[in-house]
């Protein structure tokens, strides 16, 4: 039975550099892969997923209006498919999660989705949340604070390198971003006192 899995992450943890070796992995052995990251980052990696130690492949960008269960098909109908890789899940909406779940149950195409758990506030993003609730399979990757410990939360840091704890959810402008482990996360955005 195809799966839909999730593996999610803190900023800066290496996912995308998983998820392309993990598509290298099928290829590799003659499978063939659709690789589709969100337009939200089109502006920089226009149609690639990039990762920072310098691999990068093409993808099919996808906007939040996209029915991945009729592009998916549409893809099917020319060739064959044997996993789907999704990255920047947390930017899926949740009606695309579903979309992707029902890839897996009537398509039978396993679908490997990689994102962000949380954004800068230390909420779920929309394609997170409906992920965690609906996935086969969580898997966390992990990265460390600066503390040593597992970082999970993330920070964003204005021109000033101070935690921003206001804005958008989905920053426009380039920004910096920092992994933290919870508790230098609350210090850091100022909620509970340093010490
Ligand atoms: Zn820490």
């Amino acid at each position: 039975m195809a799966k839909l899995y999730f593996s999610y992450a803190a900023m800066n943890a290496g996912k995308s550099t998983i998820l392309l070796q993990a598509a290298h992995n099928y290829r590799e052995r003659g499978m063939d892969v659709l690789l589709l990251t969100s337009e939200l980052y089109g502006g920089t990696e226009d149609g690639h997923i990039s990762s920072r130690i310098g691999i990068s492949s093409e993808a099919t960008l996808y906007s939040d209006k996209v029915d991945l269960f009729a592009l998916i098909q549409e893809v099917m109908a020319k060739g064959r498919l044997d996993a789907i890789f999704v990255d920047e899940a947390q930017f899926l909406t949740k009606a695309q999660v579903w979309q992707l779940a029902r890839v897996t149950d009537y398509l039978h195409v396993p679908v490997l989705a990689y994102g962000l758990r949380t954004d800068f506030r230390g909420e779920l993003f929309e394609g997170s949340a409906a992920l965690l609730a609906i996935a086969d399979n969580l898997r966390e990757i992990r990265t460390i604070c600066e503390c040593g410990s597992k970082a999970t939360m993330v920070v964003r840091l204005g021109p000033d390198g101070k935690a921003l704890t206001e804005g958008d959810q989905v920053s426009i402008e380039k920004t910096t971003y920092l992994s933290l482990c919870r508790r230098h996360w609350e210090e850091r955005m100022g909620r509970f006192p340093a010490g």
